[in-house]
């Protein structure tokens, strides 16, 4: 179940706020929909392997120091510091500690041991000369002046002092995490439950793939690259299928969806034309704003709830899903998920080599290809831009992002980009 959103209502919200529905800037949307987000109560305590990708529910506080003793972090020999002098000093080799088989005796005045990467720094010594600057011959080992106190060694809780917070609640667990809790002995954490989200295309000329087409229907797109986006950010994904624009039926189907989900993403039927009709629906299930963002493309946008459901209403058009769902879905379920601080969007400055040809006062996201020539970063539009050529996000490594104030961009110019993809 979703934790009882703001108690003030979407409707009442909207009217409170000062805005023009019919040009709604994004930043201005994203933050309306943000103030309804809380984060789902459920979580569950999973084995550490199977918290790939899930958000903790609970902070992981250490159990231990880490390091858990002082170590080396070089090849070479262990002393204290008083005995080494400003030039050459020999000292005496009395034993060794390697990583996990320690040196049990004491340094005294004149001694050293020999030691590897993660040995245990042994009793009386402090600092750590490595192997490369030193000179052996047998048991005498000389070192050059010129070290200093502490060096090379790392002090027993330096990463991370028991009891401290290693991982906060609402990190996303990545390989670097498994790692780190691991580092730590723990094989259990705590993750929010997966986000559960319903989705279904709406439209009279939509097919189904596997059937043929008649005369002026198309093939249901949207629907396989919502479940590739849902999929990738760790939502249990409920595909409902293709619903006709028919009364009845999408009543029924976005109250289905409404019981089972948390959140309920549709696509198709809120266009000018469309609008109203689901607008009815939405005043006997739940309530919904509708606005023309100021962006291109996917003007049109709904954003609501059904009963206790997030409603979002994207349009049809198969680029526009996707550039609705990058700008304001995606952080919407990332809120839901618990996920805290949210990941910033990496933006870059590249040179725009193709010239583009755009109206101020809406913000516009171009398909792009980012590339990388001498050192610097360059981005070209991937052809065509309409709104339903799905070639032109598929060839795209990231969005050309240009603001609401500017307008034409020569050949270049810098224009800021929005990464796709990165590093897994
Ligand atoms: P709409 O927002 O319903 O007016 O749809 C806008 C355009 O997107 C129309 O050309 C639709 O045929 C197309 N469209 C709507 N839904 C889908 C879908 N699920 N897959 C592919 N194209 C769609
Ligand atoms: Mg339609």
């Amino acid at each position: 179940m979703i934790a009882p959103a703001n108690t003030l209502t979407i409707t009442q919200a909207s009217c409170a706020d000062d805005y023009d529905p019919n040009s709604m800037p994004v930043a201005k949307a994203r933050a309306f929909i943000h103030t309804f987000l809380s984060p789902v109560s459920g979580m569950a305590r999973v084995a550490l392997r199977s918290a790939l990708g899930r958000v903790l529910a609970e902070d992981v506080i250490s159990p231990v120091n880490v390091p858990g003793h002082r170590n080396s972090a070089m090849d070479g020999w262990t002393m204290r510091f008083e005995d080494l002098g400003a030039g050459d000093t020999t000292l005496t080799e009395i034993g060794s500690s390697f990583a996990g088989q320690p040196f049990t005796g004491k340094i005294g005045k004149g001694e050293c041991v020999r030691i590897f990467t993660g040995g245990v720094v042994p009793e009386g010594a402090d600092t750590v000369v490595m192997q490369e600057r030193a000179t052996k011959i047998g048991k005498a080992i000389t070192f050059p002046g010129g070290q200093k106190r502490g060096q090379n060694v790392r002090e027993a809780g330096e990463d991370l002092h028991e009891g401290a917070v290693a991982l906060a609640r609402g990190r996303i667990v990545r390989p670097a995490e498994l790692g780190l809790i691991a580092s730590l002995g723990i094989g259990e954490v705590s993750v929010y439950r997966p986000l559960r989200v319903a989705f279904f295309s709406t439209g009279d000329e939509l097919v189904q793939i596997g059937k043929p087409l008649a005369a002026g229907q198309i093939y249901d797109s949207n629907r396989y690259t919502l479940h590739g986006m849902l999929t990738r950010l760790g939502c249990e994904v409920i595909d409902m299928g293709v619903v006709r624009d028919d009364p009845a039926i999408l009543e029924q189907a976005f109250k289905d969806a409404g019981d089972i989900a948390d959140v309920v993403i549709t696509s198709g039927g809120v266009s000018v034309g469309e609008a109203d009709f689901v607008k009815q629906l939405m005043d006997k299930l739940g309530e919904v704003v509708f606005w023309k963002i100021a962006m291109k493309p996917g003007r049109p946008l709904a954003y609501g709830k059904i009963g206790r459901a997030h409603f979002f209403g994207l349009p049809g058009n198969p680029v526009s899903v996707m550039v609705t769902f990058y700008q304001f879905v995606r952080d919407a379920l990332l809120t839901l998920q618990g996920v805290s601080p949210l990941p910033v969007q990496p933006l870059l400055k590249a040179i725009c080599t193709s010239p583009i040809k755009k109206a101020p006062g809406r913000t516009e996201f171009q398909r792009g290809v980012l590339y990388l020539e001498d050192g610097v970063f360059k981005v070209r539009v991937t052809g065509e831009q309409g709104s339903g050529i799905l070639k032109s996000m598929s060839d795209a490594n990231c969005f050309i992002m240009l603001h609401d104030n500017v307008g034409n961009i020569d050949a270049g110019a810098t224009v800021e980009v929005q990464v796709l993809e990165g590093v897994l």
